[in-house]
């Protein structure tokens, strides 16, 4: 950080003499800014933006803001380009362009947007710059990107000068672009004039940090508010699902917890939003913990502290959407009439809700099978089979002798058979004979064991811990708030187009 020059004068070099003459410029420009911080921060209080990824700090500019050096983005010694003399410049142009009034000499940033159908060089034109400028650093721009091409909305940070002798044609001291985090393309103007470019390269590393937030509306939505990204989030209600039943257990203002591994560059910036490693629903009567683990030689799962997997070998429901409308015992027969046992479960759906492979297995029937009606039944061992009854039709492929995986679409809902109305006749079967299915899929999962189960409960107590102490990315302060270079609102850009384009008529 430059400190403000010593009283006694050592103005070592022209930078700092530049600095003096304009300090009182520099005063009004802070107050402006410091107000125009304010409303950002307003701004910001919006849900919708506050759900969006982690926005940069609003920096409080002081009246002494840093010298007007050129700074290239470099994270390690110098701070980037401040918000505060971006802001600056915004309420100058009036008195430097249309005055023609041109001061000794001026540095000033400027963020600018590519429209559709936008070229640097276009943008470039736009503000005036030199077309020897601009051609030069195009090419030198598309150097660097080879055959990639920018994308419409892109931010392009400039630092400008305007010389005595030229304010009409300002030059461009630096261009640069960051179309990824973790990457920035920078052209920079030598002092013989011709320009060069380089591709700067940015380190990404994790971070763990938790969200906290409390269920208001959709647990989603909730989550998204209070700064989890929305795939983390899905995959945090799928590995609740298979314990949780959402619409008895689910209330609102039940808090939760998310842990997540954001990854970072070096200077800040969050190059992915955060994958969730555990989370926390505490509802009325219990907590719901998942933490995620990848045993030795398997796939990724979601596991309870205990180490038993969340997912189940069968859907807790083989549909979507669907209610209960008969378990499975005696009951009186809707149609024939008397007291028999039902053998399955009922499940009320719209006709033409897809019926779902409860578990991967095998085709082992898959036709109309007398009061059955259109019928689907899957075994997944030699033990268990499950069945699906009265189906309007058979899903795409079902044949006899077809593997099917969990969750495949095996028919639609129907009514066909002995049925009094739309739905699905679902059916367990253990050792050849039916049984209660809502009884069954409990007491299967998988669950951590032998080389795993050590490293598992290191990890599960080290999330539980996380979970409680990680910092908390809802306050989203980053670790070194100068690190962080400053992005531009899209209205502050539009504004300073408008005074860019009212300059332009007036010196016209
Ligand atoms: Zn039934």
């Amino acid at each position: 950080m430059t400190d403000f020059p010593s009283p006694s004068g050592r103005s070592k070099s022209a930078k700092s003499l530049a600095f003096a003459l304009f300090r009182p410029v520099l005063f009004a420009v802070g107050v402006i800014a410091f107000a125009l911080g304010g409303l950002v921060l307003t701004h910001r209080s919006n849900p919708e933006i506050a759900a969006l990824p982690p926005p940069p700090p609003a920096l409080a500019p002081q009246p002494t803001a840093p010298a007007p050096a050129i700074v290239l983005a470099d994270p390690e010694p110098a701070p980037p380009l401040s918000s505060a003399d971006f802001k600056g410049f915004e309420m100058k142009p009036a008195d430097q362009a249309v005055e023609a009034e041109p001061p000794a000499s001026d540095r000033y940033e400027l963020t600018l947007r590519l429209e559709r159908g936008d070229t640097v060089e276009k943008m470039l034109a736009d503000i005036d710059v030199p077309e020897a400028d601009r051609k030069q650093i195009s090419e030198k721009l598309q150097e660097l990107l080879k055959k990639k091409k920018l994308a419409p909305g892109e931010t392009i940070e400039l630092l400008m000068q305007t010389m005595p002798d030229q304010p009409d044609a300002p030059r461009v001291l630096s261009l640069s672009v960051r179309p990824q985090p973790e990457r920035e393309y920078i052209v920079t103007r030598k002092d013989d004039g011709s320009y060069d470019a380089e591709e700067k390269i940015y380190k990404v590393s994790p971070r763990i940090v938790r969200v906290e937030g409390e269920r208001n509306g959709s647990l989603q939505q909730s989550g998204m508010r209070a700064g989890a990204p929305s795939a983390a989030m899905i995959e945090f209600i799928r590995a609740m699902s298979f314990d949780v039943d959402f619409q008895r257990e689910l209330k609102e203002g039940q808090k939760f917890t998310v842990l997540l591994e954001q990854l970072v560059t070096s200077d800040g910036r969050v190059t992915h939003p955060g994958r969730l490693l555990a989370g926390e629903l505490r509802l009325l009567k219990r907590t719901v913990t998942v933490i995620r683990f990848r045993p030795q030689g398997g796939a990724e799962g979601f596991y309870s502290p205990q180490g038993e997997s969340v997912v189940r070998s069968f859907l807790r429901t083989p549909m979507d959407a669907s209610k209960i409308t008969s378990r499975f015992g005696m009951r009186e027969h809707p149609i024939l009439g008397f007291s028999a046992l039902h053998a399955g479960v009922d499940f009320a759906a719209p006709p033409g809700t897809p019926i779902l492979a409860a578990g991967a297995g095998k085709v082992a029937m898959a036709g109309p099978n007398g009061g059955y009606g259109n019928y689907v039944k899957l075994q997944h061992t030699n033990d268990v089979a499950t069945a699906y009854a009265h189906m309007s039709r058979i899903g795409p492929g079902i044949k006899p002798g077809i593997a099917v995986r969990q969750g495949q679409v095996i028919g639609f809902v129907g009514s066909t058979g002995m049925s009094t109305g739309p739905h699905l006749h679902y059916e367990f079967h253990r050792g050849g004979k039916q049984v209660n299915p809502l009884a069954q899929k409990f007491a299967m999962r998988a669950a951590v064991g032998g080389k795993d189960a050590t490293r598992f409960q290191a990890l599960a107590r080290q999330y539980l811990t996380q979970m409680k102490n990680a910092p908390v990315v809802a306050d989203r302060s980053p670790p070194n708030r100068r690190s962080l270079p400053p992005r531009k609102s899209p209205r502050a850009t539009e504004r300073i187009n408008a005074c860019l384009a009212r300059a332009r008529v007036g010196s016209a």
